[in-house]
């Protein structure tokens, strides 16, 4: 039998509406209770619960970092992992735990839900039956069918860092625009195999985060006068228009001028969910000056944004950081 570890870290699954009417979260016993069918599941179960469940708006890197270190401390122990979580900032966590935990060779699963488990028509159910159903997977040989970090939501089976929260009400809450799906769970499951990731990378957890990064979005009216440069910013996300484009006037280009005095690192990551960045392709695109630019591609900006804090959390410099931020590192790109 399969062991599977179930962490809870919070979020609406295992929340209930306390005494003025909001929902926060509680402990596990409550899901338990009100999913029977978790006995029943094929595979050892091993349900633990983070010292404090928290609403997922409250998810901070030191929590990305217990989750690795628990990760790590009982990796070998289990044959999957299935994270309970918020949906507010699982992209966040789930682009986390894929850069952060290298060479991975087993499944680590995370699902949440848009109602609380106990009501009526939730999604809760669902979600993490078949979220503990596909990090129990395996082929023939008994080698876990998923290596890598995904999200499972309604009936769909995704990388985790290439989605994004795209519904507050809707129980079709993730998409994952530029890469598809890598399983589809109907009467049957289909898993599209050549979708997966595969590593040959040695077993590593990168525990050192940095979040010395900044995120400005531009929209027509900016006072690009006005802009900071705050000297502790090593990267600088720029949320532009379309395939990358940005305005052509003076103030803009001395903006980016400081941000290049100041040694920051600016990466162009678009505006628009799905595409990607193509430098070049417009006049307007970011034109050469003495500032150093790099393209988020395709790559989600929750992706970006986090791969960027975990690359400056070991302590490279510019050009290896220009590289590997650059290169695919988990299958982001
Ligand atoms: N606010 C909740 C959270 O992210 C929303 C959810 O779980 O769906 O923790």
């Amino acid at each position: 039998m399969k062991k599977i570890a179930l962490i809870y870290t919070g979020g609406t699954i295992g929340m209930q509406r306390d005494a003025a009417g909001s929902l926060a979260p509680v402990d596990f016993d409550r899901l338990r209770k009100h999913i029977p069918a978790l006995e029943l599941l094929p595979v050892e179960l091993d349900v633990q619960t983070v010292e404090k469940p928290i609403d997922s708006s409250d998810m901070q890197p030191k929590h990305w970092v217990d989750l690795v270190e628990r990760i790590e401390n009982s990796y070998h122990h289990y044959d999957g992992f299935v994270v309970l979580h918020g949906t507010d900032t699982m992209a966040y966590t789930a682009s986390a735990l894929s850069f952060m935990i290298r060479g991975l060779q087993k499944p680590i699963i995370i699902t949440g839900s848009q109602l609380p488990v106990g009501v009526l028509r939730t999604d809760a159910v669902e979600n993490l039956l078949s979220a503990i159903e596909f990090a129990a997977m395996s082929d023939a040989d008994g080698t876990p069918l998923i290596q890598e970090v995904a999200v499972y939501f309604e009936y769909k089976l995704y990388r985790g860092n290439r989605v994004y929260k795209r519904s507050s009400n809707q129980f079709n809450a993730f998409s994952s625009p530029n890469y598809p799906p890598l399983a589809e769970s109907g009467v049957k499951i289909m898993s599209f195999p050549e979708r997966f990731w595969k590593t040959t990378e040695p077993l590593a957890f990168w525990k050192n985060l940095s979040n010395a990064v900044g995120v400005i979005t531009l929209y027509p009216g900016l006072d690009y006068g006005t802009l900071p440069v705050l000297p502790h910013w090593k990267v600088l996300f720029l949320r532009t228009f379309g395939a990358g484009n940005v305005p052509s006037c003076p103030e803009f280009y001395r903006y980016l001028e400081q941000l290049g005095q100041n040694g920051t690192v600016i990466v162009n990551t678009s505006q628009c969910v799905s595409g990607s960045v193509q430098p070049g392709l417009y006049q307007n695109s970011i034109q050469k000056g003495n500032y150093n630019v790099l393209s988020a591609s395709d790559m989600t900006f929750e992706a970006a944004l986090v791969k960027a804090m975990v690359l400056l959390g070991q302590g490279i410099g510019p050009d290896e950081f220009n590289v590997k931020f650059s290169a695919s590192l988990s299958g982001e790109l």
